[in-house]
């Protein structure tokens, strides 16, 4: 049974009210609300076992250490990994992809070779690697979608040729909401040798994620969407991968020795994390991922789906409604215009009313090129989410529609 009642009181911030009004968080997408165990773990640690951690021989550096690589343990459960070698720390999901770009790309990419990407990258997805075309002459391929926001699975195969070096791509986009049939796109690509990238920012708080399922060969995804703390991200590599990549980022941590001649790099998967790492932010994620693991991400997705589903149906009878993204596989997201409204104005008028939404280019500006749009207003889910709040969304575009 979901107990809401009980949940949503795991999140003290949900009680309060924005302009005498109770919140109505539905900006899920940008960042999560922290439950209270997360903070709590967080100032625990700063109060009683804060010190540097690796390397230190007294008491609290031992016990800061231990604490940090439990969490390490902790996300390679919860991701289903074979080895916590496997498990890379970083600031998040653009620092993962980052990473990879940059390591991958020194290490495998020349003139004309090609990375396919789609349509709905966000930006991270699609200028890290730009970063890379202007370094090594590369070239970018990307999937286009359909106008209800899938992939168009065929032409993908087509853009497959003897130069394709890895895929990378978003597991469920955070403008349409699409989960991507990404287990598939995996065995087509690996079909041609080619390994795959999962950006998976907005798929890892909503679903279960295996990626030894997958069979994806990396994956990163950010602690603050997942209801952890901000500062921390996960980069997932099968290990064959990250023993041949580059390090990313030199100094401490990362070294076996250095001398001025010549420098040794350490194992994995600390060759990638150079210089302190957030020790208290990987506690915090680490009781975030044992947060929804305790109410099940089965259960978690079952719910939001059915939310998703009310409020589509809900928003589908909205008057002059225009929705982004109608993919019959589709989660927590919803992106929407109603008749000439600027998506500033709703969103402003909506705030007014307690509602937090965004609005914008929701950093997929080439998406939104494509739709022939700005920007438009997002609403996304959580688990604390409720239908009463998506009513109170509903009641508020209908005012604000008939304001205009
Ligand atoms: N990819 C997707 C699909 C996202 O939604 C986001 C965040 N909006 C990112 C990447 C970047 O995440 P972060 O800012 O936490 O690095």
């Amino acid at each position: 049974m979901y107990d809401i009642k009980k949940i949503r009181e795991d999140f003290p911030i949900l009680g309060r009210e924005i302009y005498g009004k109770p919140l109505v968080y539905l900006d899920n997408g940008a960042t999560t609300q922290k439950p209270r165990c997360v903070v709590e773990a967080m100032t625990e640690e700063y109060y009683n076992v804060n010190a540097n951690v690796h390397r230190g021989v007294h008491f609290l550096s031992q016990k800061a250490t231990e604490l940090h690589e439990n969490a390490r343990e902790t996300v390679r459960r919860f991701l289903n990994a074979r080895s916590t070698n496997e498990i890379v720390f970083t600031r998040g999901t653009t620092e993962s992809i980052n990473l990879v770009a940059s390591t991958f790309g020194d290490a495998f990419l020349k003139e004309n070779d090609e990375i396919i990407i789609s349509q709905m990258e966000h930006h991270s997805n699609i200028v890290s690697w730009q970063l890379i075309q202007a370094r090594r002459g590369i070239r970018l391929r990307v999937i286009p979608i359909t106008d209800e926001g899938d992939l168009c699975l065929d032409k993908y195969e087509q853009l497959f040729n003897p130069n394709t070096r890895l895929v990378s791509i978003t597991h469920v986009s955070n403008v349409l909401g699409t989960v991507n049939p990404i287990k598939q796109m995996i065995v087509t690509a690996h079909a041609h040798g080619v390994p795959v990238l999962i950006d998976g920012a907005q798929s890892v708080p909503h679903m279960a994620v295996d990626v030894c399922d997958l069979d994806c060969d990396f994956f990163a995804f950010s602690g603050h969407k997942v209801y952890g703390p901000t500062g921390v991200g996960v980069l997932y590599g099968k290990e064959n991968w990250l023993d041949k990549l580059p390090p990313y980022m030199g100094g401490g941590e990362m070294i076996k020795n250095v001398s001025f001649e010549h420098t040794t790099f350490n194992e994995l998967p600390y060759k990638f994390e150079a210089g302190t790492p957030d020790y208290i932010a990987t506690t915090g994620l680490a009781h975030a991922l044992d947060y929804v693991t305790s109410i099940g991400m089965e259960n978690i997705h079952a719910y939001e789906q059915e939310l998703t589903q009310y409020a589509m149906k809900r928003m589908a009878k909205i008057e002059n409604m225009r929705l982004f993204g109608t993919s019959a596989n589709k989660d927590a997201v919803i992106s929407f215009l109603v008749g000439n409204i600027h998506h500033l104005d709703m969103g402003t008028l909506l705030d007014r009313l307690g509602i937090a939404v965004r609005t914008g280019h929701h950093c997929a500006e080439p998406l939104m090129h494509l739709l022939g749009i700005e920007g438009t207003v997002r609403a996304s889910l959580g688990l604390y989410n409720t239908k009463e709040e998506i009513d109170i969304l509903i009641d508020g575009i209908e005012r604000i529609r008939k304001m205009f």
